[in-house]
């Protein structure tokens, strides 16, 4: 993460000494990986979320890959998802030589506009990619809904809204693959670390080979059944992911509250939009972002670093990063929401540790600007 130093980042994780004790164990055992510490934390995952099957991963990105391998989507085929996102869930369809056809987002949750999905389908259209983003869903019914009328598959980007629930059912599972994330920002960690909930055996079996050399699954030593990678989770990483999933829900807890602070402080500033929560949802905040103007924004972030605040824009448009302009051609102006709302979000420090008075005096910091 940034290398200079903030009184107040913009994130930070939660180790508490449980946390160190699991992993000290699984250094003392010898065993770093392989071992069994990435089964338990699959099992404990998949009963946490509701599925199945759990895929521990590296990384969330490597997650995202496979999905996109195990569906066997490639050259020539195509997906819908948001440009308003982390580039991971565009690259995972260009390491496979996929293409990324992008929907513009709504307003108010900053998710894919499932209103306008119909007419961005294709003969070529095999999936659309929703990414729940800063940790609130999507609208699913509607996304498998479409998804259902035209044959196509889902892979949810859940890597920002672990523990998120859309109608009563959590974020991740709606679609045939859901992939999660546990690098530090996120709502919890194992340093790098990432989770392919599915209720498919096949899709569970193809996944834990690929990220495994091509294994095949009832590990015949060195029998290699496809072309795979090494995207295995060590025990380290496995053993702290047991371990922060026993306090996520008081995790998820801290950081509404959080949220509560912000809103209550920001609310009612004038040039301020304050997050909002869509219906039908519950919101398990990967970041606190408000919207200001551009102007604003700038000023803001300069002062608020001088009084030792981190903050970011956050973020900027995947269709506008250089190399997917220079792929794909794409201008501004392509997804004008998604620009709108680029050119305007700004992320504030957010991490369980924050209490009432830090909240108070960056949103004061920011006040003085406004
Ligand atoms: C964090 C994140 C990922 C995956 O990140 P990794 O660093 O690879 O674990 C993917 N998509 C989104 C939207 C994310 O925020």
């Amino acid at each position: 993460m940034s290398k200079i130093h903030y009184k107040y980042p913009l994130a930070r994780p939660y180790i508490d000494n449980a946390d160190k004790k699991a992993v000290l164990r699984v250094l003392e055992s010898g065993y770093l990986s392989g071992g069994s510490k990435y089964l338990e934390f699959e099992k404990k995952m998949a009963n946490y979320l509701g599925v199945k099957y759990a895929c521990s991963v590296s990384s969330g990105t490597a997650g995202l890959h496979l999905a996109v391998k195990a569906l066997e989507i490639g050259r020539g085929d195509e997906v819908i998802t948001t440009p308003f996102s982390f580039v991971a869930s565009s690259n995972c369809l260009l390491y496979e030589r996929a293409k990324p056809v992008f929907v513009d987002i709504e307003d108010v949750t900053y998710n894919i506009n499932p209103q306008k999905i119909e007419a961005a389908i294709g003969k070529k259209t095999k999936a659309i990619l929703p990414v729940h983003i800063f940790g609130q869903s999507c609208e699913m019914d509607k996304i498998v809904q479409i998804a259902k009328k035209y044959g196509l598959h889902i892979i949810e980007d859940a890597c920002e809204s672990l523990g998120s629930k859309y109608m009563g059912k959590k974020t991740g599972t709606f679609g045939e693959i859901g992939v999660f994330a546990f690098y530090p920002n996120k709502q919890m960690t194992t340093g790098e670390g990432g989770m392919i909930a599915t209720n498919s055996k096949t899709i569970y079996e193809i996944c834990s080979s690929l990220r495994n050399q091509g294994r095949s699954i009832n590990d015949q030593w060195l029998r290699h059944e496809r072309l795979g990678y090494n995207y295995r989770m060590n025990e380290m990483s496995a053993a702290l992911g047991i371990s922060q999933l026993k306090k996520l829900d008081w995790m998820i807890k801290k950081r509404q509250q959080i949220v509560a602070w912000y809103n209550s402080e920001l609310a009612d500033t004038e040039g301020i939009i304050v997050p909002k929560i869509g219906s039908f949802r519950t919101h398990t905040w990967f970041l606190y972002v408000i919207r200001l103007t551009k102007t604003l924004r700038n000023d803001i972030i300069r002062n608020l670093a001088k009084a030792g605040i981190a903050s970011k824009n956050y973020m900027p448009t995947i269709h506008l990063q250089p190399f997917m302009r220079k792929l794909f051609g794409y201008r501004v102006g392509d997804f004008p929401i998604s620009e709108m709302v680029a050119s305007q979000s700004l992320a504030l420090p957010f991490y369980i540790q924050m209490n009432k008075s830090d909240v108070k005096k960056i949103c004061n910091e920011i006040k003085k600007i406004v």
